[in-house]
């Protein structure tokens, strides 16, 4: 038996609006808990669900399986703190002053660090009642001013920057504190032990903050170098130290997968994995770097193997399962989609770099933003608009050399050229013409600010 279309609706409608009276006042849904996991250059080819043929991600490929992995996710540099700077933010380095003319990154004798005025994610969700921490490493201010206590965070343990900036490695460097809240409870920690210690931490907070809205930032310190890993994995990977310490990162995330699901959390927590920038493929590092897969080049460049990185998210039931995205997106994007989410205010008062992309976490778009803006440090290098690239200016990350001007600029199809092998400018002058309009435009909106970056520590031997 069949009814007519019309007749059906109205059944439908008036039904729904029976359940609406009879239901009474709307319960407050829960905003959902947030989980941000950040590696520390670990490249595009690194993970087996990413194509590495060797080093064994288990528990990230099942979390790909159950959720969203992302093909052309970038970050903001090619370098550690201003990456770091721009997810928390949502703004690009020139804009909240994480950046340098001299310094690429913030060292032990660094006076600046991350303003108190920025506001961060866990700022912003504070204010909305969640409760925030921080596990593992910070890289945007030691001193005390600009630790994560005065960003917005309720808990933090880890250490405030990369694991080489080490007494061992340079002598001028203190101790490395590890931090609990805004105290020192160790110095020079075992390295080893760093993830198994930042898993404990991380499942602890989950467990211990269930019962109302969290936000857990986790920016592991590996696979930086110098790679510890703890006796478990150590000689496990054919890859070889760099595949042992990727698998025991692997397993932490999985224990974070793990806990959520035995607490009842997974349907209300989105999980993001992602990188903070490219790998370390200099010579000098030789086997400790990681891989940028089919991208050309790698951390601390602008080429798509600096700053394209892999990502996956997370949501069981809103996040659809099994999807390969390759929306354009930016970890910038996070704090603007996380805090609609929080029911968070969006600052007014400021420029934003990111979109919202929930409707593409979703599923229900597949496109949110198709720009990206490559700086390094205070110059813009490149521009990517829908499958075009131009690079106005070139670095190799092996070379010494300050950045090459091009001019003319090149041209990449990245969608046909990912590895950014075929010069294509000549061709597409309309494309040159339009990037470099929106180059001038973009760069209109950049005021300048103080750079945290080249402010040293007085009298500081280094
Ligand atoms: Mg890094």
């Amino acid at each position: 038996m069949s009814f007519p279309k019309k007749a059906l609706r109205l059944i439908l409608l008036l039904g729904s609006m029976a359940g609406t009276a009879l239901a009474g006042p709307q319960k407050p849904v829960r905003p959902p808990n947030v989980i941000v996991i950040f590696a520390d250059d670990l490249g595009y080819g690194d993970l087996s669900c990413y194509g590495h043929p060797t080093i064994r991600t288990p528990h990230l490929d099942r979390m790909a399986a159950e959720g969203m992995r992302f093909t052309q996710f970038y970050v903001a540099a090619p370098v550690c703190s201003p990456s770091r700077a721009a997810l928390l933010t949502g703004r690009l380095p020139v804009r909240n002053g994480m950046a340098g003319k001299q310094k690429v990154v913030l060292f032990p004798y660094s006076a600046g660090g991350l303003p108190t005025g920025e506001i961060t994610i866990a700022k912003a969700l504070k204010v909305a009642g969640y409760t925030t921490g921080i596990v593992g490493k910070w890289h945007l201010g030691h001193l005390p001013e600009y630790l994560p206590a005065n960003h917005g965070f309720d808990y933090y343990f880890g250490i405030p920057y990369s694991n080489d900036m080490i007494p061992a490695r340079n002598k001028s460097y203190p101790p490395m504190p590890l931090y609990k809240d805004s105290k020192v409870v160790e110095e020079n920690p075992d390295q080893r032990g760093l993830t198994k210690r930042y898993t404990d931490e991380a499942v602890a907070f989950i467990r211990k903050n269930k019962d109302k809205p969290f936000f857990l930032y986790y920016p592991n310190n590996f696979p930086h170098e110098p790679l510890l890993v703890s006796d478990a994995y150590k000689g496990k990977s054919k890859r070889g130290l760099y595949g042992d310490v990727v698998a025991e990162l692997d397993w932490s995330v999985g224990q974070v997968l793990k806990t959520l699901k035995e607490q009842g959390l997974d349907k209300n927590t989105l999980v993001i994995f992602t990188s903070d920038n490219g790998p370390t493929i200099q010579d000098v590092h030789r086997e400790s770097g990681g891989s940028a897969g089919l991208l050309y080049e790698g951390k601390k460049t602008t080429y798509e193997g600096g700053m394209r990185v892999p990502a996956i998210a997370w949501w069981p039931g809103t996040v659809p399962a099994s999807r390969t995205c390759e929306a354009v997106a930016t970890t910038m994007d996070l704090f603007p989609t996380i805090l609609n989410l929080a029911k968070a205010r969006l600052p007014q008062d400021r420029e934003l770099d990111g979109v919202d992309i929930y409707p593409v976490l979703t599923g229900k778009a597949d496109k949110a933003s198709d720009v990206v803006f490559y700086y390094n440090q205070t110059d813009l290098y490149a521009i990517r608009k829908g499958p075009w690239k131009i690079h106005f200016i070139t670095r190799s990350s092996t070379g010494k050399e300050a950045g090459v001007v091009q001019d003319p600029p090149l041209l990449y199809q990245l969608e046909v050229d990912p590895s950014e092998r075929f010069n294509v400018s000549k061709d597409n002058p309309a494309v040159v013409e339009e990037l470099r309009k929106l180059y001038a435009d973009h760069t209109r909106t950049v005021k300048p600010v103080p750079l945290q970056f080249d402010r040293m520590i007085e009298n500081h031997a280094r």
